[in-house]
């Protein structure tokens, strides 16, 4: 006989559940039983529990969803502080020869790095888009796989790609790139290896050629065919910088949405990166086809890339979540402080103070996310029967103490801590350390990997 489930019984906290109402509670409790969210509700937890293997006072805390990133590119947390003061082209042209020399160990210590920073901030589903795929490099997939796997958080790995090399019009230089049927090739093995559809997966694969001036028109529609027949999703880059729509314009006669559309890229299953220069006919192509955004508010500042319009992407309809992006253009690799800056950037948008409040920052961060990887049945939201990805704020010290309203305190706050963290019921953080893996040995063997990667590019270059 199976073991009977298990169960957590958090209480005496505050909870933002992030369902269709935006449902509250000032005090409450969150029950979870195995992998699932049994029950959510205001004060204590239903008397006469059974199996109760751990209570938590949550006292002093906001419970919310976990945090859901949808855009980031892992291996870059090798390469971070470089081009401080570039646009994305001039730090894309800086950063591609020495992009070109990471291998398999590199990639395992920065996938590391860039899970466990983001997961001891609240992350508990994880995305990565890796596109940069040197001739025996290795298997880079498969260490992000894997270390996604140790730390215990949900993830999407997207076998990105780039066909477009400087002697076909593209901006990475050829020795960067793959051949448009060998890129094929290796994402329809990625996502027959490893996708895994069923509810509660820990592992999703997304087919996500890089950008429209690094990837072919062939690839792109190919890209297209293959997600569609294997029943997985689309990513990628779009609508980044002004830069990226002159490209469009002179190369394809059209701007980046019309040209997407032209591939086969509008759609329920396709999420893009950034899309910061939308006119309204684009931001209305979005929300009719139901594309996604993944809004990366400090990439686009640190790039000078411009501010995405997220509150007439939600007005039309248009499912949005946030992103780190890679961590050579957002140094601090956490999500939760996107929560912030999400709000903050998008106040200096046409919608000044109206932009964007903390609850749809906090919405953006969770169910959002959750709805743009396609998992909004599942994550995303505090509701029973859903996946039991939890995250507890610590807002009771120095930070937040004088902040009434919860969410406010997380949202405009300092960075919150986090005193416990479950992916599927299980704690990937307790009391703001990683569980499943050791912070220290991280960040050493990355900076060591990361000398290693500079190294080897001096001496090549
Ligand atoms: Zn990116």
């Amino acid at each position: 006989m199976a073991d009977p489930v298990q169960r957590t019984v958090i209480e005496n906290c505050a909870i933002a559940t992030v369902d269709a109402q935006d449902t509250e509670y000032t005090t409450g409790h969150v029950v979870v039983a195995g992998e699932l969210i049994e029950s959510v509700g205001a004060g204590p937890a239903p008397r006469g529990l059974e199996q109760v293997a751990r209570r938590v006072d949550g006292s002093g805390h906001l419970a919310t969803p976990g945090l859901v990133n949808t855009h980031h590119h892992f291996y870059q947390w090798l390469t971070r502080g470089l081009a401080q003061d570039s646009n994305l082209f001039q730090w894309l042209t800086a950063l591609y020869p020495t992009w070109a020399r990471i291998d398999e160990p590199m990639v395992y210590a920065a996938a590391r790095g860039s899970l466990g920073m983001m997961a001891r901030g609240g992350v508990t589903t994880a995305f990565d888009h890796h596109y940069v795929f040197p001739r025996g490099a290795g298997d880079l997939l498969g260490a992000e796989v894997r270390a996604a796997r140790e730390m215990g958080v949900r993830f999407t790995a997207a076998r990105g790609s780039m066909d477009r090399g400087a002697s076909q019009g593209g901006l990475p230089p050829d020795f960067a790139v793959e051949t448009t049927e060998g890129a094929l090739l290796a994402t329809e093995e990625a996502v027959d290896r490893y996708h895994d559809a069923s509810f509660g997966s820990m592992l999703h694969i997304a087919v996500a050629p890089c950008s429209p001036f690094s990837v072919s028109t062939e690839l792109l529609s190919q890209g297209a065919l293959l997600a569609r027949r294997k029943g997985v999703r689309l990513h990628t880059h779009g609508s980044e910088t002004v830069e990226e729509e002159r490209f469009c314009h002179e190369l394809f006669g059209m701007g980046p949405t019309d040209y997407f559309e032209s591939t086969g890229w509008l759609g329920e299953d396709v999420w893009m990166a950034h899309c910061v220069h939308m006119n309204d006919s684009d931001i209305a192509a979005f929300g009719r086809t139901g594309t996604g955004v993944a809004h990366c508010p400090s990439s686009n500042a640190r790039l000078a890339a411009g501010i995405a319009r997220v509150p007439d992407m939600l007005a039309g309809g248009v499912p949005v979540g946030l992103g780190v992006d890679g961590t050579a253009s957002n140094e601090s690799g956490e999500l939760h402080t996107e929560l912030r800056n999400a709000l903050l950037v998008n106040r200096l948008g046409g919608h000044k103070e109206s932009a964007l409040d903390v609850r749809q920052a906090l919405r953006l961060g969770t169910y959002g996310g959750a709805q743009v990887l396609g998992r909004s049945r599942e994550i995303g939201s505090l509701e029973a029967g859903k996946l039991a990805d939890l995250v507890l704020w610590k807002l009771d010290g120095i930070g937040h103490s004088t902040i009434e309203d919860p969410v406010a305190a997380l949202v405009l706050g300092a960075a919150a801590p986090v005193t416990l963290s479950l992916v599927s019921g299980r704690p990937v953080v307790e009391g703001g350390r990683l569980t499943t893996a050791d912070e220290g040995e991280i960040a050493r063997s990355a900076r060591d990997e990361a000398r290693r990667l500079a190294r080897i590019a001096a001496d090549a270059g």
